[in-house]
C-alpha cells in the first residue's frame, strides 16, 4: 500500500445539467474550480449508462450499455490527471423501478438529474500505469 497525506483546500456542490453526459459533468465542475485531485459522491437519475467491468484475467475492460432509467442510488469517485485532462474515476450503483441494482464503473451514463458534493484538496494528483494490473494508478 501507498498513501500520503491530502488537505481540503474547498468543498463545492452542485446540480447536474439534464441531457449531458455524467461523468463530463463531474469532470467540468473539477475545472471550473481548478482541482488537481478531488474525491467526491453523488446521486440522482439516468436515462442511460455504460458501465464498465475489469476482466481481471484478461486485464481489459468490457463494456455494458443499459439504454433504459435508472436512479443513481450511489456514486463514488475521485478526480486526479490522466493524460493531461481531468478524469472523474467514477462507480456507481443504479437501480430499476423493483429496486434491482446494477454496478459498476462508469464511462458514461445521460444525466436526467444529478446533484454532486465535491471535496477539493489542496495537492494535486497524476495518475501513471501500473504494471501489475494494466491499469491507470496512482504512484503515491
Ligand atoms: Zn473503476
Amino acid at each position: 500500500m501507498d498513501y500520503r497525506a491530502v488537505e481540503t483546500a474547498e468543498e463545492y456542490v452542485a446540480r447536474l445539467e439534464t441531457g449531458a453526459d455524467w461523468r463530463t459533468e463531474i469532470e467540468a465542475l473539477a475545472a471550473a474550480v481548478d482541482a488537481d485531485a478531488a474525491w467526491f459522491t453523488a446521486l440522482g437519475a439516468v436515462q442511460d449508462a455504460e458501465l464498465w467491468f475489469y476482466d481481471q484475467d484478461e486485464l481489459a475492460y468490457a463494456p455494458i450499455e443499459f439504454d433504459e432509467p435508472l436512479e443513481v442510488a450511489s456514486c463514488v469517485g475521485n478526480v486526479s490527471w490522466l493524460d493531461d485532462e481531468r478524469f472523474a474515476h467514477t462507480h456507481a450503483v443504479l437501480s430499476r423501478p423493483d429496486g434491482e441494482t446494477v454496478a459498476g464503473h462508469l464511462n458514461e451514463a445521460t444525466v436526467f438529474a444529478g446533484e454532486v458534493y465535491m471535496r477539493v484538496f489542496e495537492n494535486s494528483l497524476e495518475r501513471a500505469h501500473d504494471e501489475t494490473t494494466d491499469l491507470d494508478l496512482w504512484p503515491l
